[in-house]
């Protein structure tokens, strides 16, 4: 973090076209270190767990469509917020300089004795190219390839494009910002002198589980498009290369493309799902069922208290990853470290709580067979007794382990490192796609996570049997709960886990 009394750096950083696994790796470093995001309309939202800066969307086109922020007030901002002493992140769609106005940045940014880095993206057209299944230039097809604004007006005497010109391009064409003036664009480039029956393609939402692709010639483009009822963002494609679209399609026929699915796991461990979910082509869709939050501070003394001297613990219990987290957090902030527990006998209730453990280098002793409270109770039944137990754990949970090392002889006491509470309300955003259907599927992985979707979603203004979206559970007692709650189920996890809930899913997909 930078000192407030600095001028801070600016990072003018490309966010790449949508998919979020398009980012490079500088970018995600400069993200890191970022005080303040300050990010474009067309940028990836999921990008965002990359950093712990504040983060805030100051596209040039407002939210509600209410007008254009002029590009002096975001180079204002980026000074005003460098000479405030913060690391600054400017995360644009694509390429920050391809039709991004990163160089007017950096010149508002050199003009005011700001230091900057600028940092290069995938640009949209590329990669549309490439998910869509052509190459721009070809051995044979092409050896040139032009990016050209189509937000100008063709028709106009001041234009800057020369249409002439540009019909004459021995290349690919591609033009960004086009969609709305696609008829003027294909009609000014056979007017031009090029063949009517060129071939040509518009790309939407590129990258993202939402692309669509539409292929024709100059002369029918216009109407498919209409015909398909394209939305932006999109880019126009000119040249013979679309042709190879046929050929060379991937993108749209994996397992899960253009499927959404709803992630009810805190936002904090949603990160390897959404990245299996993306990489099978499928949009992964935010919805917390829980908030995992550190406790206060005055918690915090108390957890430093306690952990000033652990001599009198004999067995460490851990029943989540994030309980390892902050108790290891605890530990260092009280200016201790492992070595205070060297003298423990340490249990996981589970292999990713167990992975936890050995990511710090601790090794646990005991790892029950199954998943559950009850198991990791009879596996210490028969070593704590007479012993002195901590449990590690969230300010809610339930009380069958303590009871059960209590019945087995031990004296337990309970070390509350972190807050697991519900979430109150579904955001309107998902709402709304519940009930347009735009959202196909919700993932629920345990009784109690089923209950709470169904109270947002009657809290929503939703019963049960209005629900389009098909569920899917990770186990059989998810199931009798989503059931019993008047629900159908589509798909139960084969393997009773995260990574498994989503293979069931793929599978019925496939079968569809
Ligand atoms: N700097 C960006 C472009 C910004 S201009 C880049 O390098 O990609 C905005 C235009 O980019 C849109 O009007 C559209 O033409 C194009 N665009 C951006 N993202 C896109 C996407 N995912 N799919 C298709 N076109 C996209």
């Amino acid at each position: 973090m930078s000192s407030s009394t600095d001028v801070a750096r600016v990072y003018l950083v490309g966010a790449g076209p949508g998919d979020p696994g398009l980012i490079s790796l500088r970018a995600v470093e400069c993200l890191r270190i970022a005080d303040l995001v300050l990010y474009d309309g067309l940028v990836n939202p999921l990008l965002l767990r990359h950093t712990n800066a504040v983060c805030e969307r100051t596209a040039r086109t407002r939210r509600d469509g209410s007008g254009i922020v002029p590009q002096e007030e975001v180079n204002q901002r980026l000074v005003c917020e460098a000479q405030a002493g913060r690391t600054v992140v400017r995360l644009k769609g694509g390429d920050p300089c391809i039709f991004g106005r990163g160089s007017e940045e950096a010149d508002a940014l050199e003009a005011a004795g700001i230091p900057f880095e600028i940092v290069p993206g995938i640009t949209a057209a590329t990669a549309a190219a490439e998910y869509a299944g052509f190459s721009f230039t070809h051995r044979r097809i092409s050896s040139a390839v032009a990016f050209i604004t189509g937000h100008e007006d063709p028709t106009r005497s001041d234009s800057r494009l020369d249409f002439d010109a540009i019909s004459r391009f021995p290349g690919t064409l591609v033009f960004y910002m086009g969609l709305s003036r696609l008829p003027e664009i294909c009609r000014q480039l056979i007017t031009s002198g090029m063949p009517a029956d060129t071939a040509a393609a518009i790309v939407c939402q590129a990258s993202l589980p939402s692309q669509r692709v539409a292929t024709g010639t100059l002369s029918t483009l216009p109407e498919v498009a209409t015909a398909a009822g394209l939305k932006p963002p999109s880019l126009i494609v000119v040249g013979e290369c679309v042709t190879q679209r046929e050929r060379h399609s991937w993108f749209e026929l994996l397992p899960l493309f253009g499927q959404s699915i709803a992630i009810t796991r805190p936002v904090q461990q949603a990160g390897d799902i959404v990245d299996q979910v993306v990489r099978l082509g499928g949009e992964p869709v935010l919805m917390p069922m829980i908030e995992i939050k550190p406790v206060d501070d005055s918690t915090s003394r108390e957890i430093a208290r306690r952990l000033q001297s652990l001599l009198d613990v004999d067995w460490l219990i851990f029943t989540s990853v994030n309980g390892v987290g902050e108790f290891f957090r605890h530990l260092w902030m009280s200016g201790k470290d492992s070595r205070a527990i060297g003298h423990c006998s340490v249990a996981a209730i589970g292999t990713s709580t167990a992975e936890a453990l050995a990511e710090r280098g601790i090794r646990a002793d005991i790892v029950p067979q199954t998943f559950r409270a009850e198991a990791l109770a009879d596996a210490l039944a028969p070593v704590v007794g007479g012993k002195k137990v901590l449990w590690v754990r969230a300010n809610r949970g339930r009380d069958i382990l303590p009871t059960a090392l209590k019945q087995a002889g031990a004296s337990v006491e309970d070390l509350v490192v972190y807050q697991n509470n519900d979430c109150q309300a579904m955001s309107p955003d998902i709402s709304q796609r519940l009930r347009d259907g735009t959202l196909n599927w919700i993932a629920l992985s345990s009784p109690s996570i089923a209950k709470q979707f169904l109270r947002m979603l009657q809290e929503a203004g939703m019963n049960a049997n209005q629900l389009r979206a098909k569920i899917a559970t990770i186990s059989p007692v998810t199931t009798a709960a989503v059931q019993s709650a008047g629900m159908n189920v589509a798909v139960e996890a084969g393997t009773h886990t995260w990574a498994g809930m989503i293979r069931s899913i793929c599978e019925y997909q496939r079968e569809e």
